[in-house]
């Protein structure tokens, strides 16, 4: 496996492999990698000649008061399990390559991101376009590479492909659970012990969502407050969104018709864990 932190290396080696007639498989990644990363180098390098990972931990993302600056971090560990995985390039930048001095243009998203996490994470997706624009740009993938976890970031990223009309398939893989059910996320390694314990009720509640409507049951407000009365049983935690929401344009829904995607976004004391269900 190759390691860079230069723009200027990877995509010489990119458009070599291009003059080559090689596919590329991008995943996007902030590092500390789990088995969710890793299901996405796997299918990457499936369906690709050649599969680059970027770590950085992309600060255009994080508002000011979130954790940028505690976001755990291991190139070391990291490097390892990329190369173990089957991945080719690791593109791992500092912020001064992303972001020179003087640099100056983000992407402004659309209305996408005016639902879910975007209400609480104003600028959020902003950063996540910008940095997956200029990834996409220095790498030039076939197809690129990302997880269901962060819905919504894959239904943004979808939108501005089309409309800046990049060559790009896109991939939403599926979300991988420890034995327990939570969804893997780097940030799990802030959670203490009780709150740990408590996590997986976020996909039983997804989980006895997906049963009412299973069930018969197409009213998006009844579920959504069974969904709140499961996490509300727990005293440690607070609930930053439940939505039950169209899966393409993510507007909220009052009936469920066609399907839905049911997402929410909790606090364990300083740390949000988000998950989803498509129904
Ligand atoms: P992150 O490092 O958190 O920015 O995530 C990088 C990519 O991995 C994103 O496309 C995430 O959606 C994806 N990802 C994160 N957690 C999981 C998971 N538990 N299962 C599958 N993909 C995931």
């Amino acid at each position: 496996m190759y390691i860079t932190t230069s723009i200027e290396k990877i995509s010489q080696i990119c458009s070599d492999w291009r003059a080559q007639g090689l596919t590329i498989g991008l995943v996007p990644t902030m590092g500390y990698l789990h088995r969710g990363h890793l299901s996405l180098v796997e299918a990457a390098a499936k369906e690709n000649d050649k599969v680059v990972m970027s770590i950085f931990v992309n600060p255009t993302q994080f508002g000011p008061n979130e954790d940028f600056s505690r976001y755990p971090r291991d190139m070391g560990a990291d490097l390892k399990e990329a190369y173990q995985a089957g991945v080719d390039v690791a593109f791992c930048p500092n912020v001064e390559e992303m972001y020179p001095a003087g640099y100056q243009n983000y992407v402004e998203p659309g209305p996408l991101t005016t639902y879910l996490c975007g209400k609480s994470r104003p600028g959020h997706f902003r950063g996540v376009c910008t940095v997956v624009l200029k990834f996409f740009n220095i790498v030039t993938p076939n197809n690129a590479y990302f997880g269901q976890k962060d819905y919504q970031q894959f239904v943004v990223l979808k939108q501005m492909i089309k409309d800046f009309n990049l060559p790009i398939t896109m991939h939403c893989m599926p979300i991988i659970r420890e034995s327990d059910n939570l969804a893997l996320s780097s940030r799990n390694v802030y959670l203490t012990a009780e709150q740990r314990q408590a996590a997986p009720m976020l996909f039983a509640a997804l989980s006895e969502a997906k049963q009412m409507y299973a069930a018969g049951e197409n009213n998006a407000a009844i579920i959504e407050q069974r969904i709140s009365e499961i996490i509300s049983g727990f005293p440690g935690a607070r609930i930053d969104y439940i939505a039950i929401a169209d899966k393409d344009t993510l507007e909220p829904l009052t009936d469920i018709e066609n399907g839905a995607v049911i997402a929410l976004a909790v606090w364990f004391g300083n740390t949000r864990l988000i998950d989803n269900i498509l129904i």
